[in-house]
């Protein structure tokens, strides 16, 4: 591509995959689709570099554009990771081998890449996706959004200014592990939901997968004896659930109207706490079949308190392309990092 002035690359590690994208200088993706390939993540980093490096130039070919042009390349993975790349000591889900343990892999990759790495966690980039696909390039640095992201945990991002806000510990934005008040959420005799971080009551306790697999279902299918998914396991049962919702099966439209309470709750909180101009919802609760997808955000609506001054704006929208979202909101990193230097702040 001649006419690409310069460009930067992103990549999204994933425990099994890594997704690659390139957006040029003027806030063009350069790839339409999913530019996938293996992570080789659970074999530790020295596979799992050499694949990242391998996804850049396979990438950097498929977009037609010369390493040349590259002046750096955004880079997420799923934490606890700090905000400059650095995994958890204590390991994780995804990175679970102990050579990850302390590994600093924004470094590791800038070294083998020779050029400037700029850092997110996935669900920080996310959000900067979503915040640019909503506002669109040439707004997105005056406007404030928060995204929530219902999957196997509740993740999100808060973005000021289009900028993600990552907090003096790359902390900030950890929306899942928000305390939310359970009163007039949890049926009667309903045990409080506990997350996996310790904490009882918060967000995805109730609003994720595996609060779904051990909070919800359990109680639930106590209440509608004889229910279908009582002969699945567990895990099975969790992500089956969706579909029976979709279906208008009663004891899953519990389970997701608790889920909207929660995200509503939690909403109702970022209203009083940065007050954004939009609140963006992703994950496979809002990729379901639109009449259910409309339904679920009519309920988080619903139990959303706002002021009216704040309840006068269009103020919920959706996630898009969340199997992308992590590459593309990589490299609007990477690119504003770029435009950034030598701008007087
Ligand atoms: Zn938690």
């Amino acid at each position: 591509m001649d006419d690409v002035r310069w460009a930067v690359a992103g990549l999204d590690i994933g425990g099994t995959t890594i997704n690659a994208t390139v957006l040029d200088s003027g806030g063009r993706f350069l790839v339409e689709e999913m530019a996938e390939s293996p992570s080789f993540v659970q074999e530790g980093p020295d596979k799992a570099i050499d694949a990242m490096a391998r996804a850049l130039d396979d990438v950097l070919e498929l977009a037609g554009v010369p390493r040349s042009k590259i002046r750096a390349v955004g880079l997420d993975t799923p934490g606890p990771v700090s905000a400059d790349g650095v995994l958890s000591s204590r390991g994780s889900t995804n990175f679970a081998n102990p050579a990850w343990y302390g590994f600093d892999v924004r470094h590791a990759l800038e070294v083998r890449a020779g050029l400037p790495v700029v850092f997110n966690n996935d669900a920080n980039a996310a959000a900067l996706y979503a915040h640019y696909a909503h506002f669109g390039a040439a707004a997105a640095g005056l406007r404030s959004s928060v995204s929530v992201i219902v999957g196997t945990g509740l993740g999100g991002g808060v973005v000021e200014a289009g900028r993600v806000v990552r907090g003096a510990a790359g902390m900030a934005g950890e929306l899942g592990h928000i305390w939310i008040p359970m009163d007039g959420l949890l049926g009667p005799d309903q045990p409080v939901p506990v997350c996996n971080c310790g904490l009882p009551g918060d967000a995805e306790s109730v609003a994720s997968l595996t609060g779904i697999e051990k909070n919800l279902l359990p109680h639930w299918l106590a209440q509608f004896p004889g229910h279908e998914l009582a002969s699945q396991p567990a895990h099975v049962a969790a992500k089956l659930v969706r579909g029976y919702g979709e279906a208008g099966d009663p004891m899953a439209l519990k389970i997701f109207e608790q889920q909207a309470i929660a995200i509503g709750r939690l909403l109702t909180i970022a209203a009083n706490f940065t007050d954004p101009d939009v609140y963006l919802i992703g994950g496979g609760v809002v990729e379901a079949a639109p009449h259910f997808r409309d339904w679920f955000l009519d309920q988080v609506r619903a139990h959303t308190q706002l002021r009216d001054e704040q309840a006068e704006r269009e103020s919920i929208g959706l996630v898009p392309d969340l199997d992308m979202a992590g590459a593309r909101g990589s490299a609007i990193a990477a690119r504003a990092a770029i435009m950034a230097v030598g701008r007087p702040s």
